[in-house]
């Protein structure tokens, strides 16, 4: 359990592919039988499937760029280093 304490947010807090905060359960993906999945969004996964099966890592970050970009939250070059940094340590990308 120690690779837990250097992670400084528990796993399910945020979607395991695209780092979206998953703040409710309306938040929450779906597997097979329509339970609530906890580790993904339901942009990216529903009825048990990711709803982007191919979709590589690099591409996840541009989509999330584009995405915050739309919200206006963050100048774009500051979501590109925040996505970039945080997206590949999720569950989804790591080998
Ligand atoms: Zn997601």
């Amino acid at each position: 359990m120690s690779a837990m304490k250097s992670c400084p947010s528990p796993e399910g807090q945020f979607c395991q592919s695209c780092g979206m905060p998953m703040e409710g359960a309306g938040d929450e993906g779906t597997d097979k039988d329509g339970t609530k999945n906890k580790s993904y969004c339901r942009f990216c996964y529903s009825g048990g499937l990711f709803t982007e099966p191919d979709i590589t890592v690099e591409e996840m970050i541009e989509k999330v760029v584009g995405i915050m970009k739309v919200m206006n939250l963050m100048p774009e070059e500051k979501v590109r280093e925040a996505a970039g940094a945080f997206i590949p340590t999720l569950e989804r990308w790591r080998e």
